[in-house]
């Protein structure tokens, strides 16, 4: 697929992705979603980015130019849209560009079961797309839109219904929390507050500006958060991306915890013998050595949760039982609780863990490795290409044990290395991770030497 990448489509609003853009993939979508007896409904939502509302003015007059009426609810998390989505029986349009800087928007498609597109259907749209194949009703059957003011506050109870709230709230927790100026700062707040938390605040007004930090809930962008935590004298850090379907953690003592050893502790509590987890090519030794205590089964998919989802519904159509998968980034799913990464619920879960202990010695569980990732920049598809050939020919030459799932991975028994194009930005990044922070770092570079000679 060429329109669609891991996480939709994604663009520089106004560059690459256009309302007249957006108009279209929401008249393909539309197209794809009408099941042609009767007037079709889809929800539309946004996150908080400056651009959304003309994107989602774009997106409805799409939809409705096929037939479709609108359920606008607003601004929400993806996740909450996904709840909407479901217990609705409605596709739905979500305008966000989830982690990706503020001058970015895109667009995300769910079905009337609340999850992501399959990626059969999500080409089936893009056949549409491309061929500009629409299905334009008369005038007298374009769509009606209709404010939904219900979404959030339905999202939130059923969500405080699905965690363990006598357990959090006997703990008596003080959390700071970071939403980012995203769409979770319209909800993680209450979620926090109706848990029995003592809640701080930090970045919480929506601001499709993100003047206080940028959407990506990576340690650089956490400062004031880590601060926040020591001077409330909190006892965890919570921090959100954009639309909120991820969450990264901060200890009682202004640590940033790697989103690793975050997913490794969930997985931990999750997982029982015999069952089967999903994460990325990128995972963490973390993940595999929680997996190995367990006696569960870990399976390795392309990065993306399109990819991660897809093999959930495999492994479940198969009849393996899967209650915990995901990505070091955050993004976290339990699929008993629904097939969508969620940050306040994955956050509310984690609150959970420290019902005993404090988040620091959660976090000591999975010490350890040290990760590196370097971003190079290209400006276009042939550097792209080689970036990628060069990769490629390091793995050749490499002794290591290399997988090539998704880019190159270098598995060298104590560490391993992967090189892979983002599916979002015009980067192509290398991780490394090792047991000795040198090592991580050492092999890191040597694979950025290797990219960048030549020419
Ligand atoms: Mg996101």
């Amino acid at each position: 697929m060429k329109v669609f990448g891991s996480s939709g489509v994604r663009g520089v609003a106004n560059e690459e992705l256009t309302p007249a853009f957006v108009g279209r993939v929401a008249m393909a979508a539309g197209s794809v979603y009408a099941t042609g007896e009767e007037s079709q409904r889809v929800a539309l939502g946004r996150d908080t980015r400056a651009t959304g509302e003309m994107f989602a003015d774009s997106a409805a007059a799409g939809l409705a130019a096929v037939g479709c009426d609108v359920d606008r609810v607003g601004v929400l998390p993806t996740p909450a849209l996904q709840a909407y989505a479901e217990r609705e029986g409605v596709p739905a349009v979500m305008v966000t560009a989830s982690h990706n800087p503020p001058q970015y928007n895109g667009v995300k498609l769910v079905g009337p079961d609340g999850v992501e597109l399959t990626r059969d259907a999500l080409e089936r749209v893009e056949g549409r797309l491309l061929a500009e194949d629409f299905a334009l009703v008369s005038w007298a059957e374009t769509g009606r839109s209709r404010r939904v003011e219900r979404a959030r506050s339905d999202y939130v109870d059923a969500l405080l219904e699905s965690v363990d709230r006598e357990r959090i709230a006997a703990a008596d927790l003080t959390v700071a929390l970071d939403p980012g100026h995203g769409a979770g700062s319209l909800t993680s707040p209450r979620v926090f507050r109706e848990l029995g938390c003592h809640v701080v605040t930090v970045n919480a007004q929506p601001d499709g500006h993100f003047p206080g930090r940028d959407p990506e809930p990576v340690e650089k962008n956490l400062a004031d958060l880590r601060r926040l935590v020591r001077s409330s004298d909190a006892d965890v850090g919570i921090a959100h991306d954009g639309d909120a379907d991820r969450a990264i953690f901060v200890d009682e003592t202004g640590t940033h915890i790697e989103g690793d050893a975050a997913l490794a502790a969930l997985a931990g509590a999750e997982l029982d013998a015999g069952d089967t987890t999903v994460s990325a090519v990128n995972v963490s030794q973390r993940l595999v050595d929680a997996v190995d205590r367990a006696g569960a089964t870990l399976e390795l998919t392309p990065i993306g949760s399109t990819n991660i989802i897809t093999r959930i519904r495999e492994l479940q159509a198969a009849g393996k039982r899967v209650p915990v998968a995901g990505e070091g980034n955050g993004g976290i799913l339990f699929p008993g609780y629904r097939l969508a990464r969620d940050g306040a619920y994955t956050a509310a879960r984690f609150l959970e863990l420290l019902a005993d202990r404090p988040a620091s010695a959660v976090a000591a569980d999975h010490a350890g490795y040290h990760n590196v990732r370097i971003n190079l920049g290209y400006e276009d598809d042939d550097e792209r290409a080689r970036l990628l050939e060069r990769a490629g020919t390091a793995a050749e030459r490499s002794d290591a044990a290399s997988t090539t799932l998704d880019g190159y991975r270098l598995d060298y028994g104590d560490a391993w290395v992967l090189v892979r194009p983002s599916g979002t930005e015009p980067v192509v990044r290398v991780y490394a991770e090792a047991r000795d922070p040198d090592r991580a770092e050492s092999l890191a570079r040597e694979m950025e030497a290797e990219l960048l000679a030549g020419g």
